[in-house]
């Protein structure tokens, strides 16, 4: 080659490489190594901001953000001649960005540095991409690991690549089962990998409902999308796979199904009158339970319109208007005609069915004869006004409350039993009535275990006045068996409890001489005798009669004789110990009991009281002084003793005392020794 022809090619590609630096798309540069420029293409101008013209105003070291970097950039290039890396460099206007810059040194003949040779790539793009890219890779890495759905990631040879923990829970594995396991294991019937792995290669998706096997054995329905991962050029490299447990909805569908069939069962057999209409009153269906409630035939449903069935004449009318705005449901009560002509109450439940448009298909109905029901409520409140003025004007105080003591309703009887006003009511609660507040605790327990209380308690009125009250309470139920009342019955039995003590005391003592009566007396002995026979010790009994009493009648009058009675009897009361118990056993006779006395201390105790008889003076009508004696019979119980022969013998020796001129005192002998009568 001639030396122009070499100049001439050497200029061609001197050229060739100008129009490739100019054009090249990335920015490249020559610098002088004391850092002038000697070249630099559009693309650098355009990266770092300078026009041409103002290239001789910098010097490289201007171009870094961080100065120091070009000192490690010059000790790096004169090391190895080459350097590749990513710095951070500063434009014109000041701004910064990451620039990936490969230089290379220009050598002349003796191996000296001419100058460098770079070319430069402004990376900030790619870099905010690569970030976007790792911040999407962590939300897709929380999204694989947070879902609720199974995922799975696996080698197209069936190899476990990554699970989530959803899969692992519902697989029942553990992480460290996974290496070495095949996909096959996964599956209920291993052919049907087989058959996925078909599909999978045909197609790259699969998305279909496949029976899964758990570690234990057990297996489920699923629900899956599996979709091929593809490297860059186009060779799948492993599939993924959302996996969903459609078992729960396979049950409820199987559920919803069987609740259909039992819907339409429930539709044929219901006792409810059931029935479907058209809007033109057209029946498309109704049941048996329709037709009786109706008494009319399938025949006679075709023959007429629902208006037909209604008792009034607008019936329908009326009843399509509230239907209008009641919305999708509407529950009413009407009036319908049965075939026979009879009329009865009808409660309804009535369901508009739609189309997806919004508009009105059918009417669905369900029906009740509700006559009785109607009849019995009327009844009911009938009762209840009856059961009212019962409330109101029993002479027993009727009280209804709360368990928590609220006080809900009371009569006038109340009112007037514990003195309060209605208006007080609101301030009163049931523990206020008690006298003392501590009984409601007993007594709310005992409603609580057996739901009535019948006994007797001690009220306080509003002005403080303690009384003694009879009272039931019954707690009132409701459906569901809640307490939601108590309602009571109260009567004050406080003068009652008066009247039976006295009544009790008249039963037991003489109204003339207030002794024990004879009946009581003869208690007493009977109660003595029993403790004797049982403890031993002794007993004794002393009669007393008083001496010639004819005369005191006789000569006084029987009034004067009363009062002697009376005195005599105070007498003997004083005359014996507080152990001691004085009886009226007959007219003017007295039988004495004494427990744990001997026959002789009874002689002293009977001696002592003859002569105290004797000597009190008694007062006739007009305060004249009167005069008495007595007769006194005395006998102590014996080991074979029983109460009529002890008597009998006391009576004896009284007996013999009066026949010894009486105002004496005469002991009985033990028995067996006696001679009654001598
Ligand atoms: P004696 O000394 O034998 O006992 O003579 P007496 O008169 O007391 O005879 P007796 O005991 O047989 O008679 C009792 C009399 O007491 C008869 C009756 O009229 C009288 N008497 C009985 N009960 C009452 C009474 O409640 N009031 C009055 N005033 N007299 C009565
Ligand atoms: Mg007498
Ligand atoms: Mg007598």
């Amino acid at each position: 080659m001639s030396e122009g022809a070499i100049r001439r090619s050497l200029a061609a590609r001197e050229d060739r490489f100008r129009t490739l630096f100019e054009q090249s798309m990335d920015a490249i540069y020559i610098v002088a190594p004391d850092g002038t420029t000697i070249e630099v293409n559009q693309a650098w101008l355009d990266l770092f901001g300078y026009s041409r013209a103002e290239v001789a105003t910098f010097r490289a070291i201007d171009l870094y953000a961080n100065p120091s970097d070009r000192d490690s950039f010059l000790g790096r290039i004169a090391e190895t001649g080459f350097v590749r890396d990513e710095v951070r460099f500063r434009r014109k206007d000041g701004s910064e960005f990451d620039c990936e810059r490969t230089v290379v040194a220009l050598k002349d003949a003796a191996g000296a540095v001419i100058a460098y040779q770079g070319v430069n790539r402004d990376v900030t793009e790619r870099r905010r991409a690569e970030e976007a890219l790792r911040g999407s890779e962590r939300r897709y890495r929380s999204l694989f690991e947070n879902s609720m759905d199974a995922i799975y990631i696996g080698s197209p040879d069936g190899k476990v690549i990554d699970v989530n923990q959803a899969w692992l829970d519902l697989f029942g594995y553990e992480r460290d089962d996974l290496p070495g396991l095949d996909a096959s294991v996964f599956y209920a019937d291993p052919a049907d990998r087989t058959d996925f792995v078909r599909r999978m290669t045909a197609t790259g998706h699969v998305q279909d409902e496949v029976r899964y096997r758990r570690k234990d054995g057990t297996t489920f329905d699923c629900q899956r999308i599996q979709t091929a991962i593809r490297d860059g050029a186009g060779n799948v490299v492993a599939y993924q796979g959302i996996n969903r447990d459609i078992t729960a909805r396979k049950q409820a569908e199987a559920a919803l199904r069987e609740s259909e069939e039992r819907y339409r069962t429930l539709f044929e057999l219901s006792r409810d009158a059931t029935y479907l209409v058209k809007p033109d009153g057209t029946f498309i269906n109704v049941n048996q339970a329709w037709l009786d409630l109706l008494g009319c035939t399938p025949e006679d449903v075709n023959r007429h319109d629902a208006a037909h069935w209604y008792a009034e004449p607008d019936g329908r009318k009326r009843y399509l208007e509230r239907m209008a705005t009641a919305g999708p449901v509407l529950d009413d009560e009407v009036k319908l005609r049965r075939q026979d002509g009879t009329v009865f109450d009808c409660q309804r439940r009535i369901v508009a069915r739609w189309d997806k448009d919004g508009n009105t298909i059918a009417y669905q109905g369900v029906m009740r004869d509700v006559t009785e029901m109607r009849e019995a409520e009327r009844a009911l409140r009938a009762s209840e006004e009856r059961f009212r003025s019962l409330f109101e004007q029993s002479w027993d105080a009727n009280y209804v409350g709360t368990p928590e003591g609220a006080i809900i309703d009371v009569n006038q009887s109340w009112l007037d039993l514990f003195g309060y006003s209605r208006g007080d009511l609101s301030n009163l609660t049931a523990f206020d009535l008690y006298a003392d507040p501590a009984d409601r605790g007993p007594f709310l327990r005992r409603m609580a275990a057996e739901g009535r209380v019948q006994d007797e308690v001690r009220y306080k009125k509003k002005d403080g006045t303690v009384f003694d009250c009879e009272r039931t309470v019954v707690a009132r139920k409701d459906e569901q068996g809640r307490t939601i009342a108590y309602q009571g019955i109260f009567r004050n039995v406080s003068q009652r409890k008066r009247d039976r003590a006295e009544l009790e005391r008249l039963a037991r003592f003489d109204a003339l001489t207030g002794a024990f009566n004879r009946r009581s007396i003869l208690e007493k002995l009977d109660e003595w005798v029993r403790h004797v026979r049982r403890y031993k010790g002794h007993l004794s009994v002393v009669m007393l009669d008083i001496d010639h009493f004819k005369l005191v009648n006789d000569r006084h009058g029987h009034q004067v004789g009363d009062h002697v009675l009376a005195d005599t009897a105070t007498l003997l009361q004083r005359s014996v110990r507080q152990t001691d118990f004085v009886g009226r056993y007959g007219g003017e006779e007295f039988l004495i009991i004494l427990p744990r006395t001997d026959a002789a201390g009874a002689t002293v105790m009977a001696q002592r009281t003859r002569a105290i008889v004797q000597g009190t003076t008694m007062h006739d009508a007009e305060g004249g002084m009167l005069g008495i004696t007595a007769s006194l019979g005395v006998a102590e119980w014996g080991d074979e003793d029983d109460e009529d022969a002890l008597i009998r013998r006391a009576d004896a020796a009284l007996y013999r005392a009066k026949a010894a001129g009486r105002n004496r005192v005469e002991v009985a002998a033990s028995p067996g020794q006696d001679t009654p009568g001598t």
